[in-house]
C-alpha cells in the first residue's frame, strides 16, 4: 500500500455493468472519507465532494512525489543512538511543507520505525509511517491527532473538525490505510474512537531551521 495504490474505488464481483460498479465505488470511496474527514457539518454531497476534491489533489502530488524516486529515507545523524532525544525515540519525522521550501524530499527513519509499538504494525505500519510523513513534506500538514490518542480520531466539529483532519497527517494515513483494505474493523474502531491503545511512540515535526541545522548546512 502506498499512496500510489491508494484505492478508494472498491471493486465488486466480475461481470457486474460497469456503470453499477462505478455507482459502487464512487459510494465506498464517500463512506471511507466521511468516516475519516467528515464532521456534522460536511455530511452533504457538496460538502463531500469538497473533501474528495482536496484528497485527490494531495493523494496526486504524494503518488507523484514518491513515484520519482526522490524521497530520501534516513535518520538524523546527530541524534543517532541517543536515547534523550525525542526525536531519535520517534518511528520517524520530517520538515512541513519541506518540498516546496527546500524542494527536497527527506523522511527521517528514526529508532521506532521497526519496533512494532504502534496501532499497526509491520509492513502496514511502514506503510502508514510513509504516507502520514510524506504528507508533511508534499503537502504540509500538521499534527493534530495521532492513531494511539485517547481522543480517537472521528470527526467531530467540536473535537477534531474537517478542516483540521485535513490538515492532520494522521487522517491522511489512515485513511490511505482504510482505502488499501488495510483496517480491519477492531483496529479501525480502536483509532476512531480509541477505545482502547497499545504502547505508544510519540511522532514529531520539527521545523526545517532544525532540519538545516541537524544536517550542519
Ligand atoms: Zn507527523
Amino acid at each position: 500500500m502506498g499512496p500510489g495504490h491508494c484505492r478508494v474505488a472498491g471493486s465488486g464481483p466480475g461481470g457486474w455493468p460497469e456503470q453499477e460498479q462505478a455507482r459502487l465505488s464512487k459510494g465506498r470511496g464517500i463512506e471511507i472519507i466521511k468516516r475519516w474527514f467528515a464532521d456534522e457539518d460536511h455530511q452533504g454531497e457538496t460538502e463531500l465532494a469538497v473533501i474528495a476534491a482536496k484528497l485527490n489533489a494531495g493523494f496526486k502530488k504524494l503518488a507523484a512525489a514518491m513515484r520519482k524516486g526522490a524521497v530520501i529515507l534516513t535518520d538524523v545523524p546527530e541524534v543517532r543512538g541517543d536515547t534523550a532525544s525525542t526525536i531519535w525515540l520517534s518511528e520517524a519525522a520530517a520538515a512541513p511543507g519541506s518540498a516546496a521550501t527546500d524542494r527536497i524530499r527527506v523522511v527521517y527513519i528514526e529508532s521506532a520505525f521497526c519496533a512494532d509499538q504502534n496501532v499497526l504494525s509491520g509492513k502496514k505500519n511502514w506503510t502508514r509511517i510513509l504516507v502520514h510523513e510524506m504528507s508533511h513534506v508534499e503537502l504540509g500538514t500538521d499534527d493534530h491527532r495521532y492513531a494511539h490518542n485517547a481522543l480517537g480520531m472521528k470527526p467531530d466539529k467540536h473535537n477534531l473538525s474537517t478542516a483540521t483532519c485535513l490538515d492532520n497527517a494522521e487522517s491522511w494515513a489512515f485513511f490511505a490505510a482504510d482505502c488499501a483494505g488495510n483496517l480491519d474493523d477492531g483496529i479501525r474502531g480502536t483509532v476512531l474512537k480509541a477505545i482502547s491503545v497499545k504502547k505508544h511512540t510519540a511522532w514529531l515535526v520539527f521545523s526545517p531551521a532544525f532540519c538545516v541545522a541537524a544536517a550542519g548546512a
